[in-house]
C-alpha cells in the first residue's frame, strides 16, 4: 500500500522529529503541513498528539475510515478505538 509507504519513509526521515515539534507549536500537520482545524473525536485527537497529522492524514495514513467501515454488523467502535460488540449484552442478566 503506497501510503503506507509514504507515512514509513516519513517517520523514517532525519527531520522527523524536528518537523514533528514545529508542527505540534504551530498546530499543523506533520505530513502535510496545513493547519490542523478539527478533529473528529476523541481518538483523532489523541492520534493527533501521538503524530502530530491532520484528520484528513489520519485517514490517509492510517486508515480510519476503512477501519470505520470494517466492522461488523452490531458492533460499534468506541472513542478509546476500542470495538464493543452490541449484540448479546443483557444487562439484566450480567
Ligand atoms: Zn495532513
Amino acid at each position: 500500500m503506497k501510503d503506507m509507504q509514504d507515512f514509513l519513509d516519513l517517520l523514517k526521515n532525519p527531520d522527523y522529529r524536528s518537523r514533528y515539534l514545529i508542527a505540534k507549536r504551530t498546530g499543523a500537520c506533520l505530513a502535510c503541513g496545513s493547519k490542523v482545524l478539527s478533529l473528529r473525536d476523541a481518538s483523532a485527537r489523541l492520534e493527533y498528539e501521538v503524530s502530530a497529522l491532520c484528520q484528513e492524514c489520519q485517514d490517509r495514513y492510517l486508515g480510519a475510515g476503512t477501519r470505520a467501515s470494517s466492522l461488523k454488523d452490531g458492533e460499534v467502535e468506541l472513542p478509546e478505538g476500542k470495538i464493543r460488540h452490541l449484540r448479546g449484552h443483557n444487562k439484566g442478566k450480567d
